[in-house]
């Protein structure tokens, strides 16, 4: 993929654009409709065409590609600069408590997290726009779901997912024409959807970013870009591109032939055949600067290839860092006007932070067992899942806790691994000889997970602000967090872990266990760590008073009006939907607001 040098960036662009992960959905909204963009990331470059492993057996790999302290997620994963510690980078915490401790996982590699993520794509629903109007916790936020529905619908059809309409409450629907037809149901999944019907919980098609059939060059360019004859032309050529998903291989490794979703290989293709967009890689950006009217005019960033600093202008400024990195450059950006971070006069900059509840079990299913050899897990995830089902229950407070959750359910009969067969003893009663090769080939594929997602309600004690005394390498200061689940996210993971018991024993199985003990916030809860999930969001909240929010509904900051917020960080709430497609609609929709506030001369 090409990218300039520091010293071959022009004087001043209309907009700089801080990462190139899902809010790279900025870049690439601004340069299809012309605006030349210089976009800054703290990574390397990364061309997953060129480098994902993706036909690479786990026996060729160390330790048969298990997950390590420097790739947590295996071997072969597609993050290449990143993790639970990042080098050079650190964080710090408030409190000693893992209960009130937040883990944050990075990426530092063009395309961020989007080259590994799991690809699960839900629409926030009318409900989770409005929390406060219903049960009177949290924020609503400034806009409602119709507002965003046209963006969801853009960003579906442009990074194409998978799924299908199935009109339950609060689990929006999309265009017709704008879904990819979902997979069959895996062999674990069909079985859980038998068990779990009788329970009167509904398992139906997940939504996810693969591309079950090629993209329809002719058909939906006009109807993403309507108009714009350029932006059409090189958005078919970049569809046509795109293979359909052959049911083969790891998503989190990337995707060669790009049938998944990845910022790589979907939207900075584009943007940059558009001639508009220069990325410059290995850029730290550390400060917003503002002009003498008190408007940003670029950003000061270090050039890790030389440790100079380096000075970018343009008229425009959007941070899509990831949430806290971006709230991170934002408290960092001291002057006489904004003395603690800029656009901060509501002090309200690290306030708010969210991630999603969760909570997991692992079962083995006997009808499950000894099933012929077969190939049909089809895209490298989950084809269902659960959505939230007791809306009513909860709003007449039955239930204890005021939000709801999904369920994701993991197993099949993936490439086996270093862990593949771990703990078969206590199955086999110590087989060992042929005995225990019919075990293996008996348990295998018998396993079967089962991941709550829920909602978590902002608070006061789940919160991120500058370390006095950490720096990074390059002297920026660090972020230090402080975490608190509310009882409702307690109670909430009780209860995910209550009803995945009840379906482990309704289909006939045996619960194993909880998910990783480090994961959790104690011995004796089930609730993960605050951070774990890697949905983080928040930190720079939207509202409609200035005096209790940091931007308006199109993440502009109330303070400097040509600082723009595209990622997570104006989250007012972390619904129990998987956050990166909402990212995505933001910012589609706040682009289209720059672009129209810069066409009237506003900045
Ligand atoms: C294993 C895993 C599974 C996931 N699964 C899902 C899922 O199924 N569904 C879902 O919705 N979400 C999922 N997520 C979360 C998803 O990846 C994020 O929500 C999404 O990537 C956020 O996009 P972003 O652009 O805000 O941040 P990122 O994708 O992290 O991109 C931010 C970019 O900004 C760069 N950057 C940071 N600081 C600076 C700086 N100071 N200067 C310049 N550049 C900087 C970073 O290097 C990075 O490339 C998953 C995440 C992980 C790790
Ligand atoms: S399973 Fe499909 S979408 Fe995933 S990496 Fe393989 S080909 Fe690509």
């Amino acid at each position: 993929m090409p990218v300039i040098t520091a010293n071959q960036a022009q004087a001043e662009y209309d907009v700089i654009v801080v990462g190139s992960g899902a809010g790279g959905q900025t870049a690439y909204t601004l340069t299809m409709e012309g605006a030349k963009v210089l976009m800054l990331e703290a990574g390397r470059d990364y061309d997953p065409v060129q480098e994902t492993p993706m036909f690479q057996t786990n026996r060729q790999a160390p330790l048969l590609g298990a997950g390590t302290m420097d790739k947590p997620f295996g071997f072969h994963d597609a993050t290449v600069g990143g993790g639970w510690q990042v080098p050079d980078e650190p964080y710090t915490q408030v409190h000693t408590d893992p209960a009130r401790q937040f883990e944050w996982w990075r990426s530092r590699m063009m395309g961020g997290r989007t080259n590994h993520w799991a690809r699960h794509s839900l629409r926030n629903g009318p409900y989770d726009f409005k929390p406060k109007s219903r049960d009177g916790l949290g924020f609503d936020w400034p806009m409602s779901y119709e507002d965003l529905a046209p963006y969801y619908d853009k960003v579906e059809m442009l990074i194409g997912v998978y799924g299908e309409n199935n009109g339950l409450e609060n689990t929006p629907d999309s265009s017709p024409g704008v879904l990819q037809p979902p997979p069959i149901p895996r062999a674990n999944e069909q079985l859980a959807k038998k068990f779990m019907a009788p329970m009167g919980i509904p398992v139906i098609p997940l939504h996810r970013a693969v591309l079950t059939q090629r993209q329809d060059p002719a058909v939906l360019p006009p109807k993403i870009h309507p108009g714009n004859a350029k932006a059409q032309r090189i958005l078919a050529k970049a569809m046509s591109e795109r293979a359909a998903c052959f049911w083969a291989t790891p998503c989190g490794r990337g995707c060669t032939i790009r049938a998944n979703y990845q910022s790589t290989t979907v939207h900075l293709p584009p943007a940059l055949a558009t001639g508009n967009l220069d990325i410059i890689a290995n850029a730290m950006v550390r400060e917003v600067t503002l002009n003498a009217r008190g408007l940003a005019d670029g950003v000061i960033y270090i050039d890790k290839t030389t440790g100079t600093e380096r000075r970018a202008k343009a008229r425009v400024v959007a941070l899509a860092a990831s949430g806290m990195e971006t709230v991170r450059i934002m408290l960092n950006s001291k002057s006489a006007r904004f003395p603690q971070g800029v656009a901060n006069s509501s002090g309200l900059i690290g306030r708010y932070v969210m991630d999603t509840v969760g909570a997991s079990l692992s079962a083995q299913i006997p009808l499950m067992e000894s099933l012929p050899p077969h190939n049909e897990d089809g895209a490298g995830g989950s084809h269902s899942y659960v959505p939230w089902w007791l809306y009513r229950e909860q709003l007449a407070g039955k239930l204890g806790f005021a939000r709801g959750y999904h369920i994701e359910f993991g197993g099949g009969r993936s490439m086996p691994g270093m862990g593949t067969g771990g703990g078969l003893e206590q199955h086999t009663r110590g087989s060992y000889g042929l005995k225990l090769k019919e075990d293996a080939r008996r348990y295998y594929g018998s396993f079967m997970y089962f991941s709550g997602r829920g909602e978590m309600i902002p608070n006061d004690g789940s919160y991120c602000e500058l370390d006095p005394v950490v720096k990074d390498k390059w002297g920026i200061p660090v972020l230090r967090f402080s975490w608190l689940w509310s009882e409702h996210e307690v109670r909430q993971a009780d209860h995910m872990e209550q009803t995945f018991g009840d379906v482990v024993a309704a289909m006939g199985g045996r619960v194993l266990g909880r998910g990783g003990s480090r994961q959790r916030i104690s011995p004796t809860s089930p609730l993960e760590m605050g951070g774990r999930v890697i949905h983080e969001v928040g930190g720079a909240i939207m509202g409609s008073d200035p005096a209790k929010s940091v931007t308006n509904q199109w993440g502009q900051t109330w303070d400097v009006p040509n600082l723009f917020l595209t990622d997570g960080a104006p989250f007012a709430g972390n619904a129990d939907k998987n956050p990166t497609e909402t990212i995505m609609a933001l910012a589609w929709r706040a682009s289209d607001h720059l672009l129209a506030e810069m066409k009237k001369g506003s900045f």
